[in-house]
């Protein structure tokens, strides 16, 4: 099987609101001497041309095939994992992953449902609404008193670890098979759908969004932290498909007994 079309095709790398083209082309380039093709461009200031290309050299069938969404949601909607990169701390703390510990996690979660490494602009990184969508952060530890990287080379810097990941992986794979093969063992299965996709996630926040709306504890008008909070807490917790099936149920029994109070208020 080609490297195109394993596993490594189900890493996804997208870029936020890029502003120079030229570090797409860079980055496409970064993508695929790590073997990596899926590139996703949200609402790029400037879509790719010949500079961009130049910087592609070789890549530029990585560049060609790159998709352009409108938002982060939609460029993440179909990935059951998301690391957000960022080149500083932020004022809300989110699970943090090293480098190292970011490609295994990638290429552990890219055998189940596509995963995504979501890069920000080269002027202001990623905002806190498009972090939260992410379930991990990811910091390149640099040097402190200059910590940011040109967009392109965090691009490699990351990819490097995911091939990395992805090799050891292959290596292991490998031996087991072979194990496996002279003890006769069955091939382990995998849980197709152990975590939820972004887009059921979001479904998830939304039903609870409008079910804390319903009983009050949401004031439309004053909404304050709980839903950043909520993201924060579901994140570390993690639930899988039938934990947030359940707990939608919750909601829904939640918005249905709101529904009977106010019923009855409006009786009095
Ligand atoms: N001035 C911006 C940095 C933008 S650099 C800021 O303060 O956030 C452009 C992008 O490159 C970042 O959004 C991030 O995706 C990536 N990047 C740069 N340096 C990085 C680092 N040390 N760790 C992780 N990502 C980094």
């Amino acid at each position: 099987m080609s490297e195109q079309s394993s596993l490594l095709g189900n890493v996804r790398i997208v870029l936020v609101n890029t502003s120079d083209c030229r570090n797409i082309g860079s980055a496409a380039r970064a993508m695929k001497t790590m073997g990596l093709s899926e590139l996703i461009l949200v609402d790029p200031i400037e879509m790719p041309n010949g500079q961009a290309q130049a910087l592609a050299a070789g890549a530029t069938d990585v560049l060609k095939n790159a998709k352009v969404v409108s938002t982060l949601a939609e460029a993440i909607s179909e990935c059951g994992l998301v690391v957000g990169t960022s080149a500083r701390s932020r004022t809300l703390p989110w699970p943090m992953l090293e480098p190292r510990g970011c490609g295994e996690k990638l290429v552990e979660e890219a055998h189940n449902f596509p995963v995504a490494l979501v890069f920000g602009r080269e002027s202001s990184g990623l905002t806190n609404d498009e972090l939260q969508l992410c379930h991990f952060h990811v910091q390149i530890p640099a040097n402190p008193d200059y910590s940011s990287l040109n967009l392109a080379m965090a691009v490699q810097t990351l990819s490097y670890e995911v091939r990395t990941s992805y090799l050891i992986n292959q290596q292991k794979a490998f031996k087991a098979k072979g194990e496996n093969l002279s003890k006769n063992l069955p091939k382990k299965e995998l849980d197709e759908d152990e975590y939820p996709i972004i887009a059921e996630t979001e479904r998830f926040y939304q039903h609870f969004e409008d079910a804390l709306k319903a009983t009050g504890f949401i004031v439309p008008t004053h909404p304050g932290l709980v839903m950043t909070k909520l993201r924060r807490l579901f994140n570390r917790a993690r639930p899988d498909v039938k934990e947030v099936k359940m707990l939608r149920g919750i909601l829904a029994s939640v918005q249905r007994a709101a529904k009977v109070n106010e019923k009855e208020k409006n009786k009095e």
